[in-house]
């Protein structure tokens, strides 16, 4: 089964926080449905970032989905999720709304869909 990481982009920062990235094994309509109604992304007992986003969204902060990177496997996706984060790549630098046509955030193979959408 396929899986994707996705990068959630906050319209103004939640105390020092204004991205979100994670990885899942479920259809991405899903997760966002799961997001829209405040449960955790992907069931993986990530309750408190699940959490960051309930608070981020209480604080009437609007969440868009950025970015969007597809992989084979759900797997691949937890794979992808490390090494960005082994990489420093981080918010503003991978996100394409805070930086319009970047592709310092193009990591490797798994194709990069530009991808936007507002959560909440
Ligand atoms: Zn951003």
């Amino acid at each position: 089964m396929p899986g994707c990481v996705y990068l959630l982009h906050f319209d103004r920062p939640y105390h020092h926080a204004q991205h979100w990235l994670a990885a899942t094994g479920r259809p991405l309509p899903d997760v966002l449905a799961a997001l829209r109604a405040g449960l955790i992304p992907d069931g993986s007992g990530r309750r408190r970032e699940g959490g960051l986003l309930a608070a981020v969204h209480r604080a009437g902060i609007t969440l868009h989905l950025a970015d969007v990177w597809e992989t084979a496997t759900e797997a691949d996706a937890w794979q992808l999720l490390k090494q960005i984060k082994r990489q420093g790549h981080r918010g503003p630098a991978i996100c394409s709304i805070c930086s319009p046509g970047t592709t310092r955030g193009d990591v490797s193979s798994p194709r990069r869909k530009r991808q936007r959408e507002r959560i909440a």
